[in-house]
């Protein structure tokens, strides 16, 4: 997220063509240069709005903290649009409407300033003809243009495909890649062999990755994923110019094997796209698939694409999907594990499971869909305040010493300080306990003094429910006060002996009046489960047989990772997948 400068980075859209100004009789604006703001997705949009004496001329963004490769992009897209129909009566972007939306009151607040009825405004046809598509042929097709997409078609390139095309349906390249902290697990890399880091054994980090993952992951899938995530960094260096920072730190565990993308995820899928553009891949953003086509002997024979409301078909004999997880697709979860039901949306948006969808109505078998990564957000503000997982965020709230979880019934019923395999150790007990009580939340209860200590603020301008006394807490809570009576004076029974007989917590903190509550709910952001694939990447069916030119890499694909290990299962299984989409189409 970055807070642009005025004049540095001011975004400058300028209309060409200007006509001559009328004179003030005529004239439709007051010219001069006005200023607007408003709420984005995680602080203002402030823009500049210059006008003529006949049209808005120009509109500069002065600031906003909007997501890099998706909100940044989408500001960008309103405002052009703003601009060519001279009206703010223009569509939202696609998986960024909180943005769209920010840009467009803004630049409506800019226009009142200058004393424009917005309304009166009415929207100028742009005069763009729409290019009809045709149908066409591909070598390879790679669908999604994330960091597995990416890799893969360069990969494809790279092993003699000539013609391959990656779709991608966001306007441009990224997905959840470019929002990623950029950390990626290696050992033997020569960022660890410059820094002159002991070295770390395969076993070490196979046990490290094992353990942190509680166990659950396929061993021959994670075997190669640990066998070649230090390759995937030494490639990503050479093949693509990606920069590393020159420390390699430890995280998720004792090793010392995070490896830090120098600027993040985005310019991870800057040097990817730049390279996969350089290698002759045709890119096409805006350019969704729909449906794989499956031939007589069901091998993969094109796949149909839909773009600015037209649909057309690529024929091919090999496609890899690359369309990340399901993460901002709430229904697709709990149908897959009804045991997830009531989570919320909190990944990249255009992680809809579309890959899992196609693949699994072309016969792929999904697995480990049961097993995902979800963060404790604030409920209300993610049901009734069109929440993001910044504004709803209550990380520091839950991070409390002192917190303690209760259900409806003002009752505990899980040790709140408990983790593991990214947080599920604490979120299942949370679903079955909101199922059990079918309630879509539960309490989150810590005390005035520690959250004004730690400055804990709730978002969207709201204020968390605040009580003197336990009966005043249960009342505004509207659970049992005789059960969050006995419930809290328990816990603090608890926090004075160090030891919780209930739920074996170990982590205390005492509570004291004034307490505070808010309402938690399991939010998803990144899923471990998906299409079933082999150590070839190819994708099986449920008796375990290959759907011939089907192959899948990154969160698409089944065999839970972790932090670290998420990127690398993008950027080593989109190597391994584009180099045998390639092979196939060869044999
Ligand atoms: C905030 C955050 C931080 C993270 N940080 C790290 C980290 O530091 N280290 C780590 O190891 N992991 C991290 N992860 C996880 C990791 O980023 C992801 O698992 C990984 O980037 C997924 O890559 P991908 O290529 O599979 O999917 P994505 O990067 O999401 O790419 C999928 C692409 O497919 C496109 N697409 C989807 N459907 C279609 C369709 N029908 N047609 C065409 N295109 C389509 C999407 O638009 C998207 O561009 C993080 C995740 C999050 C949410």
């Amino acid at each position: 997220m970055k807070k642009f400068s005025s004049l540095a980075l001011a975004l400058m859209l300028v209309l060409s063509g200007c006509s001559s100004a009328p004179n003030n009789d005529t004239a439709k604006f007051k010219a001069g240069s006005y200023t607007g703001s408003a709420k984005g997705n995680n602080g203002d949009v402030v823009v500049e709005v210059t006008l003529t004496q006949d049209k808005i001329e120009s509109i500069s963004v002065k600031q906003h903290e909007e997501t890099a490769g998706l909100g940044d992009t989408a500001i960008e897209r309103v405002i052009d649009e703003i601009i060519k129909t001279q009206s703010v009566q223009v569509e939202t972007v696609s998986g960024a409407t909180n943005s769209s939306n920010a840009t467009i009151e803004a630049v409506s607040a800019a226009l009142k300033e200058a004393g424009v009825d917005v309304n009166t405004l009415t929207p100028q046809s742009s005069n763009e003809e729409k290019v009809a598509v045709e149908d066409t042929s591909a070598d390879i097709v790679v669908i999604g243009g994330g960091g597995a997409g990416l890799t893969a078609a360069i990969e494809a390139a790279d092993a003699g495909a000539k013609n391959i095309i990656l779709l991608e349906k966001m306007m441009q390249t990224g997905g959840t890649t470019a929002t990623a902290q950029g950390m990626i697990a290696g050992y033997e890399t020569q960022v660890q062999k410059a820094a002159g880091d002991e070295a770390i054994s395969y076993e070490a980090m196979y046990d490290n990755l094992m353990n942190n993952a509680l166990w659950k992951l396929e061993p021959e899938l994670t075997e190669i994923t640990v066998r070649n995530c230090g390759k995937t960094i030494d490639w990503l260096m050479d093949r693509a110019n990606v920069k590393f920072q020159d420390e390699v730190l430890v995280g998720y565990g004792p090793l010392k094997m995070m490896h830090v993308v120098d600027g993040l995820g985005v310019s991870l899928i800057d040097e990817l796209t730049r390279t996969a553009s350089e290698a002759g891949v045709d890119i096409r953003t805006e350019n969704k698939a729909v449906e794989l086509i499956l031939d007589d002997n069901n091998n993969i024979a094109g796949v149909k694409v839909e773009t600015n409301g037209q649909t057309y078909t690529i024929n091919t004999k090999a496609v890899v999907l690359a369309t990340g997880g399901y993460s901002y697709n709430p229904e697709l979860t709990a149908l897959l594990d009804p045991e997830k039901e009531g989570t919320f949306g909190i990944g990249h948006p255009s992680n809809t499971g579309d890959g899992l969808i196609m693949a699994s109505n072309v016969g792929a078998a999904l697995t480990h869909t049961n097993h995902l990564m979800a963060v404790l957000k604030d409920y209300e503000i993610m049901k009734d305040h069109n929440g993001t997982s910044n504004s709803a965020n209550i990380s520091r709230f839950i991070a409390q010493d002192n917190l303690v979880l209760v259900g409806v019934d003002g009752k505990r019923f899980v040790d709140e300080k408990s983790g593991g395999y990214m947080t599920q150790l604490l979120n299942e007990p949370i679903f079955d306990q909101m199922h059990k009580q079918g309630s879509e939340f539960v309490w989150a209860i810590s005390d005035v003094a520690s959250l004004e200590a730690a400055e804990v603020k709730r978002g969207a301008d709201l204020e968390f429910i605040s009580a003197n006394t336990v009966e005043e807490l249960a009342e505004k809570m509207e659970v049992d006060v005789n059960a969050l009576t006995e419930t809290l004076a328990s816990y603090n029974k608890y926090a004075s002996e160090g030891y919780d007989p209930e739920f074996k917590r170990t982590t205390f903190a005492p509570l004291t009046a004034p307490y505070v509550a808010v309402k938690a709910v399991p939010c998803e952001i990144i899923t471990y489960g998906g299409v079933a694939r082999n150590e070839s990447a190819e994708v099986l069916r449920a008796d375990a047989s290959v759907i011939g030119g089907l192959y899948a890499a990154g969160e698409v694909s089944a065999n839970s990772a972790y932090m670290g290990f998420t990127l690398s299962n993008a950027v080593t299984w989109g190597r391994i997948a584009g180099a045998n989409a390639a092979s196939y189409i060869s044999e």
